[in-house]
């Protein structure tokens, strides 16, 4: 590969960096998982994971940096997609996340006052 457009590769790997950004924070932040599919994630993975192989066997810096951030990318999204399934935000016809963390944390248990 020329060293001199080898920069092109590392511009588009800088792009798909920024572009995943936004859909993991706010995966992570909202716990949303709103038009996530786990089964499209996993194709994606296998996808990567492969193309990570071909890179490698072709000795190609560009293309193994950006199979590696995929493949990295896309366990993060599938790993919270699992983890916050069927969960929506408010901005997606959920509830707030502060209510369903009370939700998930089941009834307040409380002892009595003055046990006898
Ligand atoms: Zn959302």
């Amino acid at each position: 590969m020329s060293v001199s457009i080898e920069w092109l590769g590392f511009a588009a790997i800088a792009l798909s960096v920024v572009a995943y950004m936004p859909q993991i924070a706010h995966l992570i932040k909202e716990h949303c998982s709103a038009g996530l599919s786990p089964r499209a994630y996993v194709m994606w993975m296998v996808s990567a994971v492969l193309l990570l192989a071909y890179s490698i066997a072709q000795d190609d810096l560009v293309f193994v940096a950006l199979q590696s951030y995929q493949t990295a990318a896309g366990a993060l999204v599938l790993f919270f997609c699992l983890r916050y399934k069927g969960q929506r935000c408010e901005a997606h016809g959920g509830e707030p996340l502060s209510h369903r963390l009370k939700q998930s944390q089941g009834p307040v248990l409380t002892q009595p006052a003055n046990p006898s």
